[in-house]
């Protein structure tokens, strides 16, 4: 087992990580900014480094300076959480180059990845189900390109291979359109990734986000922890999750989380991940994978009884997994409502001071969050302050135990979107299950 873990993030990710650690007799190293020095994981580690300034290009995306915190302490690993540098290949080969544990896959696998073209046919390699499209870069030749469009039929949408947080992307609804949005998107991804490659898919029109968990320890074993719905969102970011996802057609869930397993076999996966798909009338068309931990993972912890904070330690101090697909029962169900530091309303950041704090309770009530009474959220990070998950039974008994829940929390001080999430747990349409990516907007009027 690793004995020292470098912790390469914040907040509530950081805290997480710490108490995976902490289970698993593994030390703890807390890097952070100058900003952070009142995290609380800061204060539970066993040692702690300031790595620079507030602005993370400075902090949590140096990696001369993690990499350097991580050789003074002697530790034996790094922890990137999700965001910053988790899917960073630079760094997971920096980090594995100066002798630590890269908590994640390896960095060619993190490369192959991030490159939407290469993963994509990486994917139909191995069976999983994708949308269809252009079957890898656009070519150079306008009527080739019209062909494609013609072939796929409209809508379609143009996609940067090297895109990534919803950035990169135009939708075409006919062909008088597409060769100028092509060279827009083109132009667009060369100044923001500096790379121009750009693919076609088909677009999809009313589809929801449905993404399946991996566990692969990179050594023949690989095993899926079903699915996670997380179609509510708002400008592409997440807002509520849910595992199992409701409603899917069982043969097609029954597919997609094999050929998931069979995917991570195929590529030598190692460590957690997560495939992501559209699900539109009974099919799953695979998007992307991302290869860390994600914010929404409690959901599947909830449902299959697995800590896959710890699977992950455990896979990078070289084991083998020992949990096998049969062990793996789907209990009930859960849902996870992202608590934000921004306005309800108008979604403006709202950091500050948290002059009282009190977290819910109860059966089936779980609190993912750094906050205490008297901690200031700092206004350079995310506006994600606490994870609010709960299980039940049923689906309906997850819901209910939200919205007690959502009336039991208390952040004071500064405005957070609790609001928000008590109109959605009451929405009829979101009880129903089932809704689409655009539903949230919607229903927000934002669309
Ligand atoms: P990113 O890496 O930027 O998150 P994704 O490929 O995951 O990019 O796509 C982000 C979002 O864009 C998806 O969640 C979905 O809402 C929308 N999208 C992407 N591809 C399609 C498609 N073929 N049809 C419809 N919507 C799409």
């Amino acid at each position: 087992m690793l004995e020292k873990v470098v912790i390469a993030n914040r907040g509530e990710i950081a805290l997480r990580i710490l108490r995976a650690c902490k289970e698993l007799g593994i030390k703890t190293v807390a890097i952070h900014s100058t900003a952070d020095r009142d995290l609380m994981h800061v204060r539970l580690a066993d040692e702690a480094v300031c790595i620079g300034p507030a602005p993370s290009p400075q902090s949590y995306l140096n990696i001369p300076a993690i990499i350097a915190a991580a050789e003074v302490t002697d530790s034996t690993g790094i922890h990137p959480g999700y965001g910053f540098l988790a899917e960073n290949a630079d760094f997971a080969e920096r980090a594995e180059q100066s002798g630590f544990a890269f908590i994640g896959p390896k960095a060619d696998t993190i490369r192959l990845m991030g490159d939407k073209v290469s993963a994509i046919e990486a994917m139909q390699k191995a069976g999983v189900p994708t949308v269809p499209g252009s079957d890898g870069e656009l070519p150079e030749d306008s009527e080739e390109v019209l062909a494609i469009g013609r072939r796929i039929g409209y809508p379609v949408i143009i996609k940067a291979a090297a895109g990534g947080g919803g950035r990169g992307m135009r939708v075409v609804h006919n062909e008088a359109h597409l060769l100028n949005a092509i060279y827009v998107t083109k132009a667009e991804a060369k100044a923001a990734f500096g790379d121009d490659t750009v693919y076609m898919e088909k677009f999809l029109e009313n589809p929801r986000h449905v993404e399946v968990q991996v566990l692969s320890d990179g050594q023949g074993n690989a095993i899926h922890l079903y699915d996670r719905d997380c179609s509510l969102q708002r400008r592409h970011q997440k807002v509520v999750e849910e595992a199992p996802a409701p409603h899917l057609d069982p043969e097609a869930r029954a597919q997609v989380l094999q050929s998931c397993v069979d995917a991570c076999l195929e590529i030598n996966y190692r460590g957690a991940g997560t495939f992501e798909f559209l699900y539109e009338n009974g099919r799953f068309y695979f998007i992307e994978m991302n290869t860390r931990v994600q914010v929404e993972h409690p959901v599947s912890e909830m449902v299959t009884g697995v800590d896959i904070v710890k699977e992950q330690l455990r896979i990078a101090s070289g084991l083998p997994l020992t949990i096998k697909q049969e062990d793996i029962k789907l209990n009930g169900h859960a849902v996870e409502c992202r608590i934000n530091a921004e306005d309800p309303v108008t979604f403006m950041p709202s950091p500050g001071k948290i002059t009282h704090f009190h977290a819910p309770g109860g059966i089936g009530v779980r609190v993912d969050s750094h906050l205490y009474s008297g901690y200031s959220v700092p206004p350079h990070y995310d506006s994600l302050i606490a994870k609010l998950i709960t299980y039940g039974d049923s689906r309906e008994v997850a819901l209910r135990r939200m919205e007690i829940a959502l009336d039991e929390m208390l952040i004071d001080g500064i405005k957070c979107n609790i609001p928000l999430h008590q109109d959605i747990v009451r929405d009829a349409n979101f009880a129903e299950g089932g809704v689409n990516i655009h539903y949230l907007e919607k229903k927000l009027g934002l669309d």
